[in-house]
């Protein structure tokens, strides 16, 4: 069964195969864990993604799918994308936000990667609150069936770190 992890800190310096990048569906960069990526992994991770967009997403990587790419200068081997929803009152996401993590697992397997990073996916600029993000995200990779050996959450402040934590140890 996968191991789940979890650190507290900046997911471009976490040494695994496999770095989830929370991406827009553009695949051209933004704020946030995507900024960072791109910034840290340089500029061999944006072209790839530029060649994506030329050819198999040609309208851009739908929300709930993964991607993967070369990681660049990161210490990984794959950035693996994936479009998050955004966070809606009016309308039930939720099947789109765990679409994210079982799509990017299914890419992490069939990459062969045991070791992978994800960050709280749309918690962030796309406003999705961080208690339901964390029950999602753990449920999901329980859940998955996934041959990874080891999923790390690396979560970006304590307060998101805390809430992780205190979801793994409730189920
Ligand atoms: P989204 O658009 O999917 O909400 P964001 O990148 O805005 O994506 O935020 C997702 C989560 O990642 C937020 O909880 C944010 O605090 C966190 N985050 C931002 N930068 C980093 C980073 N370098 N490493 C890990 N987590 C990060």
């Amino acid at each position: 069964m996968v191991n789940i992890t979890l650190v507290q800190g900046d997911i471009t310096q976490v040494p695994v195969d496999a770095v989830v990048n929370a991406a827009n569906s553009s695949l051209l960069g933004g704020g946030g864990v995507d900024g960072a990526i791109h910034r840290r992994g340089g500029p061999e991770i944006l072209d790839a993604c530029r060649a994506l967009r030329a050819s198999r997403y040609g309208k851009g990587l739908p929300t709930g799918r993964a991607v993967a790419t070369t990681a660049g200068r990161l210490p990984a081997q794959w950035v693996i994308h994936t479009v998050g929803p955004v966070w809606s009152r009016e309308e039930d996401r939720s099947e789109l936000l765990a679409s994210c993590y079982r799509e990017s697992l299914r890419v992490a397997d069939e990459l062969g990667a045991a070791t992978v990073a994800f960050p709280a996916i749309s918690t962030g600029v796309y406003g999705w609150p961080m208690d339901d993000g964390a029950r999602i995200a753990v449920e999901t990779v329980r859940t998955s069936g996934t041959a990874v050996e080891e999923v790390r959450f690396v979560l970006f402040d304590e307060p998101a770190y805390r809430t992780f934590a205190a979801r793994i140890s409730a189920s």
